[in-house]
């Protein structure tokens, strides 16, 4: 029974054992290859760049190219996710680039068939370091002029910089790449807790596989088709789940009885995920490990002697 690959390829505070998903990596691999061909000034990237990228466009017809056939389809998700710093305004499509936080042809909801006739650069619009506009853009387009003189346009004219706008610095990273392509994920509270360096991690794993309901007990193991003795091997009264062979049957409660009773708390536990609530009164952190590894060695101890009961007799 085990806890399915997609989410134990999820980080630790999400509830995985942060195993990064190997079509993930190519994925976010190729991603930063496609963003390198695009910016590189290196040789390998120039010769790409000038045999399949045709001003906004790239190639559709088939070149010999390991690298292009594995990048090609990202070209889109690059220049969905890129905005432009202005330098000197050559490479950068006047109507059509994100360099003033939108493309002017999304905000003016110009049709995607005349985007082919908007061929204006940046640098059009510029003379002597200052925004100019012909008087017909000033009679047409008075808010396109608008939003264009809220972009300073630099003192010192350099090369137009491609931004991944997802990014704090602009540039797109092999860890951005990965964090793009894997999303944003929901934080789970009982995750940060399971995983300790002063606990060993095959204790850790079993709470992991606990809180996950990932546990060969009776109740767990019928669900899944087979026909095993139903009682619980501790007590050999009650049925066996998860929540009674751990926290509910008669040899648990001894073992938590003990512990809650050295902490001076009483408390019930109503579901498998009621003793990490042990951990949220204000311990310092010495005592927070031991405190830890002993709910956790009790829980390993149950499910060693249910096993030794169950298979050894
Ligand atoms: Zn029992």
């Amino acid at each position: 029974m085990t806890v399915s690959w997609e989410k134990s390829c999820k980080p630790l505070s999400e509830g995985g054992l942060d195993i990064r998903s190997l079509s993930t990596l190519n994925e976010s691999t190729n991603l930063k290859l496609c963003w390198d061909l695009m910016n590189s000034k290196e040789d390998w990237a120039l010769l790409l760049r000038s045999k399949v990228i045709r001003g906004r466009r790239v190639i559709s017809h088939h070149i010999f190219s390991s690298i292009w056939s594995s990048i090609k389809n990202l070209f889109s998700t690059i220049q969905s996710n890129c905005g432009w710093q202005i330098g000197n305004g050559y490479d950068i499509n006047f109507w059509l680039d994100n360099w003033c936080g939108v493309p002017i042809a999304s905000q003016l909801n110009i049709p995607s068939h005349l985007h082919a006739n908007l061929t204006n650069k940046v640098r059009d619009f510029i003379l002597n370091g200052q925004w100019n506009f012909p008087s017909s853009m000033h009679i047409c387009f008075p808010q396109v002029i608008y939003i264009a003189e809220q972009v300073t346009i630099p003192f010192e004219a350099t090369k137009d910089k491609r931004i991944w706008l997802p990014s704090n610095n602009g540039d797109l990273s092999f860890k951005q790449a990965f964090e793009f392509k894997y999303g944003v994920g929901q934080n789970i509270k009982w995750a940060k807790d399971l995983w300790c360096p002063d606990i060993p991690p095959t204790k850790s794993l079993l709470v992991w596989r606990i809180l996950h309901n990932k546990i060969p007990t009776y109740e767990n193991l019928l669900v899944r088709g087979f026909q095993l003795p139903s009682w619980c091997s501790s007590c050999n009264i009650f049925c066996e789940s998860t929540f009674h062979l751990f926290f509910e049957c008669s040899f648990a409660m001894h073992l938590w009885n003990w512990l809650l009773s050295i902490i001076n708390i009483n408390i019930q536990f109503t579901n498998c995920f009621d003793f990490l609530k042990l951990l949220d009164r204000n311990w310092s952190p010495q005592c927070r490990i031991v405190l830890k590894a002993c709910m956790f060695n009790i829980i390993y101890t149950i499910w060693i002697r249910r096993n030794h009961v169950r298979f050894k007799n």
